[in-house]
């Protein structure tokens, strides 16, 4: 007979890397809440980044962003740990219609946002599902992902591109240098 006194081995935690961000209103405090729910909701927070202020990316808006990144312990799987990512930012305000709205208006790719958590990384793991890539497809091009997450796991390496989060962030540094 099956023994439901057994507990059923709980899965081996993952290190993920989660990087926020916001560009409207007081997004220093809603950082440290989005921490707090990340630590209740997704696992344990095992080291956070500075907040850096960093221009929009991709789109113009008045708003300088504040972005952060989290090293998390989880046993969550990816899907259940976006569905948790998109849970904080929900309850902490964000607003998906209003964010639409404004794309249309503009024209632009992106909208400004009281809050984005994105999941940058899980483990070595690559994902590519109708709601998931990881590693973000975009990470390599963004400074504002790199800077942060390299306070964290500088050595860390893309799966696919074996290259470490130092080596990503050099690149886009003397690339974004030459531009300016
Ligand atoms: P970008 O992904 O370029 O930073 P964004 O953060 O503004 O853009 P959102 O509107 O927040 O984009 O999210 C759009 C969709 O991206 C989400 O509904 C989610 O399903 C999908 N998505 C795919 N991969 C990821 C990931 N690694 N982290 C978070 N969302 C992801
Ligand atoms: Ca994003
Ligand atoms: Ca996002």
């Amino acid at each position: 007979m099956h023994d439901t006194s057994t507990p059923t081995p709980s899965a081996r935690p993952i290190r993920a890397v989660v990087l926020a961000g916001g560009n409207v209103g007081d997004t220093a405090a809603r950082l440290q809440r989005a921490a707090v729910l990340l630590a209740e909701r997704g696992g344990r927070v095992v080291q956070a980044s500075s907040q850096l202020m960093t221009e929009p990316w991709g789109f113009e808006a008045a708003g300088r962003f504040v972005n952060q990144a989290f090293e998390i312990e989880t046993t969550l799987a990816p899907e259940a740990l976006l569905d948790v990512l998109q849970s904080i930012e929900r309850d902490l305000g964000r607003d998906r219609d209003a964010e639409q709205t404004e794309r249309n208006r503009t024209g632009q790719r992106y909208a400004s946002r009281l809050i984005d958590l994105d999941l940058i990384c899980y483990g070595d793991a690559v994902i590519r599902t109708e709601r998931l890539t990881v590693p973000h497809p975009l990470m390599a091009e963004r400074e504002f992902v790199l800077r942060p997450m390299c306070e964290l796991v500088p050595a860390w390496r893309h799966p696919l591109t074996g290259r470490s989060v130092r080596e990503m962030l050099e690149t886009i540094c003397t690339k974004n240098e030459t531009k300016r």
